[in-house]
């Protein structure tokens, strides 16, 4: 579901990146924006979804334990990652008994283990970027990363990734 919502946004970015050329339709662009959003309808819509997850977690909560298990391997490499692992520990409880949460404790969930793995197994200075961006109020549109991120270092390994 996460992934759905950036790609809207990324596509919305790469749009202005190219300039007013960008939704003229004679370009792929419009055709790649309007096309964003199928990952969230087709194969079950992302709010389908996250009311499974929720069925799974109240139909076998052992799921649950073993999901917290995984993400929890990272407890006490963050503070920011610990603090978020506790709220949704008590918004888990909530979620459990009302639909009205699914996305949100969903979102959370998928946050958690993206942080999980890249603070136990990914580069120090992306896993700090992304908790930066992710698990901190208000740096959610492209472009708003606080000062201090190793732009150019992440930059260069995405590079170096994609020449490989
Ligand atoms: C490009 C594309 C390719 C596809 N390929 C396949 C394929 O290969 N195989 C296949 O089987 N299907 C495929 N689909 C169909 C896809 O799985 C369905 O479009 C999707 O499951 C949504 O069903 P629907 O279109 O009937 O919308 P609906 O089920 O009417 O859903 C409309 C909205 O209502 C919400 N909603 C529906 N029921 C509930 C509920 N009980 N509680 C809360 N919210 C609800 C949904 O989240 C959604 O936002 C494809 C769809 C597209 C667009």
């Amino acid at each position: 579901m996460l992934d759905n919502v950036r790609h809207v946004q990324h596509t919305y970015e790469t749009m202005e990146c190219i300039g007013g050329m960008g939704i003229v339709e004679e370009t792929i662009m419009p055709r790649l924006y309007r096309e964003a959003p199928v990952n969230a309808i087709w194969e079950g819509s992302g709010n389908i979804q996250c009311l499974d997850i929720l069925r799974a977690i109240n139909k076998q909560p052992k799921v649950l334990d073993v999901f917290m298990h995984i993400i929890s391997q990272a407890k006490g490499c963050d503070l920011r990652f610990d603090l978020m692992l506790k709220r949704l520990k008590s918004q888990l409880k909530e979620a459990q008994h009302s639909e009205f949460c699914a996305r949100s404790v969903v979102e959370q969930m998928a946050i958690l283990l993206q942080a999980s793995l890249l603070l136990q197994h990914g580069k120090s200075y992306v896993a700090d970027a992304f908790l930066k961006s992710r698990l901190t109020e208000g740096h959610h549109q492209y472009g708003t990363l606080p000062y201090g991120v190793e732009a150019k270092r992440i930059i260069e390994n995405a590079l170096h990734i994609t020449a490989l």
